[in-house]
């Protein structure tokens, strides 16, 4: 029996990408077994302040370090629209685009599904969408907020069912420790944080002077 067909979303602000969400994403297409994953860089975010590096250039360097990465593709609808980025908007076009059929999972680190109760709709996302979090540094898969509790609770399975959405999964990667806030800090200093990012990205931030605490970007 063919699986029905499984594509991941790993929304972010990509402020830079770095190490952390490429290992994340590799993650997640193998042990989900996902057909596709897209990453979907945020417009404006409404939780996170921006660091003054516009869309195109997060997209630009996204592009850069999945190309190697066989299933990765670039989402940019979020940058497209105008107004914040709320999943649950993403979650509706591409039903609208994709059907009802295919399975669509949310990958989280575990700092965003404990905050999922924060999310714009986020009662509704399940109705259009798995998720699956893996643990990220000290946040817990577990001992949530009532209302992710709840979720989890009522949504919690061992592995994702044959179905387009509707249950929420966890899934083990191996830790990297790196944020983006880490990385834009240290560029800041003027280092370069060479393991921290995919070589074709720290060229892109040299060639364009990203992050620099001079202002130049
Ligand atoms: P910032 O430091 O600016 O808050 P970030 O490093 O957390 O950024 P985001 O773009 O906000 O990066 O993260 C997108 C997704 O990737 C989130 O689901 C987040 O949990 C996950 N993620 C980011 N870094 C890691 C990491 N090192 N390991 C596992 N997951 C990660």
């Amino acid at each position: 029996m063919t699986q029905r067909r499984r594509i991941g979303l790993l929304g972010g602000t990509f402020d830079p990408v770095h190490v952390g969400h490429l290992a994340l994403a590799a993650a997640a297409r193998d042990a989900l077994r996902l057909d596709q994953l897209r990453f979907v860089p945020t417009g404006r975010s409404w939780q996170k302040s921006g660091s003054g590096v516009g869309a195109a250039d997060r997209i630009a360097m996204v592009k850069l370090a999945i190309a190697p990465m066989p299933g990765c593709v670039v989402d940019e609808r979020e940058a497209r629209r105008a107004g914040p980025s709320y999943t649950i908007d993403t979650l509706l076009e591409l039903r609208a685009e994709l059907g009802p059929e295919p399975a669509l999972v949310l990958v989280l680190g575990s700092d965003q599904l404990r905050n999922l109760d924060t999310w714009h709709r986020h009662d509704e996302l399940l109705r259009h969408a798995h998720i699956a979090a893996t643990q990220r540094g000290p946040h817990r898969l577990a001992g949530f907020d009532p209302a992710v509790e709840t979720l989890v609770a009522a949504h919690g399975r061992d592995a994702l069912p044959d179905e387009p959405s509707g249950s929420i999964v966890f899934f083990r990667m191996a830790p990297v420790a790196v944020s983006a806030t880490a990385v834009r800090a240290l560029l800041a200093r003027g280092e370069r944080p060479s393991e921290l990012l995919p070589p074709a990205v720290l060229d892109y931030i040299d060639r364009h002077r990203l992050y620099r605490a001079d202002g130049a970007a």
